[in-house]
């Protein structure tokens, strides 16, 4: 089976996690700091907080806003469901805004609409999740200025984006967001096996999101109520979780690192491969929106059933019988049973409807060559049907 997404692991990765493995810390010690400082060089923003996943990072950046109950949290519908459950981890409502037809992005238009509705019945956010989705950013300067103006915060989900750019600026700059969140996992760009990373500019948060991670204890005296009662003395201030990345993750997420620039130039020539491949297809392919640099942790086309002779269920069906692991990201979060409990109709999101109707993932990695490409793009057509370049 080609699989839609696959980790790429060398020697010098396998190193650097021996290495940890052979030290005398392996749970959270002095490379996870090491690992926050890459990120932070990397992307251009302050601080960064290293954490066990990006569902997590996404739990503890929401407390940091003070979501709680009573709150109101706006995300994609087209989105891994993390980026809503957040919202729902803190006692928030979740609400959707449709996606734009071309990057599949929440609609800024959309958002524009659902603000002044929301206004006119007093029930605004307080924070709204941007998801990168596939790689390319977010218009992210618009939603900032509308942040301003209508009093919410914003948190970027960068799960599909680290190695990305927008406006000539790395994905995670946060120079338009309070915070933005990178995902480690295995199917991502670059992994830690599991993990997870917040960054942010504002160092209170940055402290906020640090002491979360760790059962909200702080060893600060700052922070503190009181004096400490000796060298041993720490105070809990919150509740906080164990949300901490381990030195072996982050030795692993460190090693990446030095690889993550060849990763994503590696999904681009992939995309611009498929790009050629796609030419006479009746199919849309990815657009980009020239302000972006996409991290093309996905590679999503989207289908002329008609023209292709054969309907979205049947094209998926034979490509995984030949063994394409096709995979369609994502089902709508409003689709799902938890969030239907809450009333959400689909007749509120004909975008994502339709997208959801349409699209299809195809494999992209960093190992995966012309030919599997060739192989999968014929297996796209019906045999008996629609004859193109073959
Ligand atoms: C993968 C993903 C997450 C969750 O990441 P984990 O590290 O697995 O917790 C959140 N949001 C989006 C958009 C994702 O793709």
């Amino acid at each position: 089976m080609i699989p839609y997404g696959c980790q790429n692991i060398s020697q010098e990765d396998i190193d650097a996690v021996v290495e940890v493995l052979r030290s005398e810390f392996i749970t959270q010690g002095p490379v996870v700091p090491e690992f926050e400082k890459v990120i932070v060089s990397y992307t251009g923003a302050a601080h960064a907080v290293a954490v066990n996943s990006a569902t997590s990072a996404l739990h503890i950046s929401c407390l940091a806003l003070e979501v709680g109950p009573g709150d109101l949290v706006w995300t994609s519908p087209i989105t891994f469901v993390a980026s809503a459950n957040c919202a729902r981890y803190c006692g928030a409502d979740v609400d959707f805004v449709d996606i734009d037809p071309s990057t599949y992005n929440l609609s800024v238009p959309c958002l524009v609409e659902k603000l002044e509705q929301a206004e006119r019945n007093g029930c605004l956010p307080k924070v709204v999740i941007t998801v990168h989705f596939s790689g390319q950013s977010c218009d992210m300067e618009a939603i900032h200025a509308l942040s301003i103006e209508y009093g919410f915060r914003v948190i970027e989900d960068a799960s599909h984006a680290i190695g990305g750019s927008y406006k000539n600026e790395k994905v995670g700059s946060c120079r338009y967001s309070d915070i933005t969140v990178f995902s480690f996992h295995p199917v991502k760009i670059i992994t830690t096996g599991e993990g997870g990373m917040a960054v942010t500019n504002d160092l209170a948060l940055a402290k906020r999101m640090a002491r979360l991670r760790s059962h909200g204890i702080t060893r600060y005296p700052a922070e503190m109520t009181c004096q400490p009662d000796g060298p041993w003395y720490y105070q809990q201030i919150e509740l906080g979780f164990n949300y901490r990345m381990t030195d072996i993750q982050a030795a692993l997420g460190i090693s990446q690192m030095h690889r993550l620039d060849e990763f994503v130039t590696q999904r681009h020539a992939i995309a611009q491969h498929y790009e050629e491949l796609l030419q006479e297809i009746p199919v849309i392919r990815p657009w980009q929106h020239p302000d972006t640099y996409s991290g093309f942790h996905l590679y999503i086309i989207r289908l002329h059933t008609v023209a292709l002779k054969a309907c979205h269920r049947t094209i998926f069906e034979r490509m995984r019988a030949h063994g394409i692991g096709v995979n369609l990201h994502y089902i709508p979060v409003y689709r799902q049973p938890y969030y239907q409990k809450m009333g959400f109709s689909q007749d509120d999101f004909p975008e994502a409807e339709r997208y959801y109707s349409e699209a299809i993932t195809l494999p992209i990695y960093p190992s995966l060559n012309p030919q599997q490409q060739g192989e999968i793009v014929h297996r796209l057509l019906n045999p008996l049907g629609y004859q193109t370049i073959f």
